[in-house]
């Protein structure tokens, strides 16, 4: 089963090794079936399209492992970008592997790696983090489980949340820099940099900024000073000596 990353917007961003494996596939499982039926319409490519998505995955795994027995080949496709990355497949990777059926990734977009590789911040390390909860309560506590994390946050968003996200960022993060990613590989591909409250503010200035699809990165906490956790830690152990009576 071949894993087709698709474009996030540009259609010239799907490759074209994914272009012709679309074509030679006897079976395409797509998140959405009209939505790939288009991209396969404008490739001009017409094999079978079967529907799998969060709510039918796991009940797709045995029509697919059996098409792959038969010796036909699928692909796995998402509406958007590189399939699992937030999106379908995962259940059926994991039980397709564990049937030692070949899986092989054919690369191509995703909004996380394309936001990173322009946004200036460390790439290094960074930690995706997907969405994030729908509910202030929860997604504070999440944000907050991260805020030490060195490594840059990556996470993705929808326009509906994207004031209540930012608003969560700036009592959590504080003035800590935020790049958001708009639109990527899109006609109003946007970047826009600053701390989450003047990023508000740039919004709300301008509300054809809060529309679209977004990736947020959040710079990476400072490292910790070692020579400071050091002392306290030595400090720590000279009272506990000097309680005992060392
Ligand atoms: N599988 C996809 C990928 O490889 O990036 C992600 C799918 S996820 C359901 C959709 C989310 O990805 C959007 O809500 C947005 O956060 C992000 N995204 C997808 N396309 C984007 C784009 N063109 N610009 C910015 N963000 C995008």
């Amino acid at each position: 089963m071949y894993v087709v990353a698709t474009p996030i917007g540009n259609l010239e961003d799907l490759s074209p090794r994914a272009a012709r494996l679309l074509g030679e596939v006897a079976l395409v499982a797509a998140e959405d079936t009209r939505h790939t039926s288009r991209l396969l319409r404008h490739l001009g490519v017409a094999p079978a399209v079967m529907s799998l998505h969060e709510h039918n995955e796991a009940g797709r795994v045995e029509q697919i492992d059996r098409r792959l027995a038969a010796g036909e080949d699928v692909a796995l496709v998402s509406d958007a970008g590189t399939p699992l990355i937030s999106d379908p497949g995962f259940v059926l990777v994991r039980e397709l592997r564990a049937r030692q059926r070949c899986i092989v990734p054919v690369p191509g977009a995703c909004a996380l790696v394309a936001a990173l590789s322009a946004a200036g911040l460390a790439t290094d390390q960074f930690l995706f983090n997907g969405f994030l909860p729908a509910k202030s309560g929860p997604r504070r506590t999440r944000l907050e489980a991260l805020v030490e994390h060195q490594a840059s946050l990556v996470f993705y968003e929808s326009p509906h949340r994207i004031h209540a996200t930012l608003a969560d960022l700036a009592r959590v993060f504080g003035e800590r820099p935020l790049v958001l990613a708009r639109e990527l590989t899109k006609t109003f591909e946007t970047f826009l940099a600053g701390t989450a409250d003047t990023l508000i503010a740039r919004l709300e200035a301008d509300p054809d900024q809060a529309r679209g699809e977004f990736v947020i990165m959040v710079e990476g906490a400072p490292p910790r000073d070692v020579s400071e956790s050091v002392t306290i830690e030595a400090d720590a152990l000279l009272s506990s000596l000097l309680a005992e009576g060392v």
